[in-house]
């Protein structure tokens, strides 16, 4: 069962899934700097784009931690993937809350930039890169909403959250934020 709610002209959902699998016009990407690829939902993605999507990330000279750069999905059924490069955590260090925000910020407008109408997004720097969950959903959610309360091309934006655990943690912060 998914969640959703409507800011202004876009549906915000949180569902559970397998980002791989989903039909959006862009799916985004945990990736590392290198967008050579990696672990988690980075090497998943990769598995299921196909080599074609490699060759096309190790020509864009890597991207820095709090950007993202577009590519074509290959053979994902999304046409597009949007790589985000999220921070490593430490804690009480502000500089990370800060990149992590700045992630979800850029994706949404590269995609808004590239005329896209529905984007899902993985629960970014919760795996590998070791940000609480708790944390993450703040800040990802917050600047979900402040992005979707200033523009309005997008129909859709989905949380793609890999397990039941990461979806509670996401729906318990959205009912307190709205
Ligand atoms: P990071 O290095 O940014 O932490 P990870 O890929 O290790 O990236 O983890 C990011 C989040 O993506 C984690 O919450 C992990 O559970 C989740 N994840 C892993 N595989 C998938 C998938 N196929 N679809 C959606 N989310 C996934």
């Amino acid at each position: 069962m998914a969640t959703q709610i409507q800011i202004n002209q876009t549906i915000l959902e949180l569902t559970q899934g397998d980002i791989t699998q989903e039909e959006t016009d862009a799916i985004v990407n945990a990736a590392n700097s290198s967008l050579l690829g990696g672990g988690g939902v980075d090497g998943a993605i990769h598995r299921a784009a196909g080599s074609q999507l490699l060759a096309e990330t190790s020509q864009l000279g890597g991207c820095k931690t709090g950007d993202a750069k577009l590519t074509k999905g290959y053979r994902l059924k999304a046409k597009y993937v949007i790589h985000g490069v999220g921070p490593i955590y430490r804690a009480k260090d502000p500089h990370v809350s800060k990149m992590l925000a700045s992630v979800y910020q850029r994706s949404l407008e590269i995609a808004t930039a590239h005329q896209l109408v529905s984007i899902a997004f993985p629960a970014i720097s919760t795996g590998i890169y070791g940000y609480p969950m708790q944390e993450a959903a703040e800040i990802s959610l917050k600047t979900v909403i402040s992005f979707l309360e200033n523009n309005t091309q997008l129909k859709l934006v989905r949380f793609v959250l890999f397990t039941d655990d990461a979806l509670r943690v996401f729906e318990e912060k959205l009912s307190r934020l709205i």
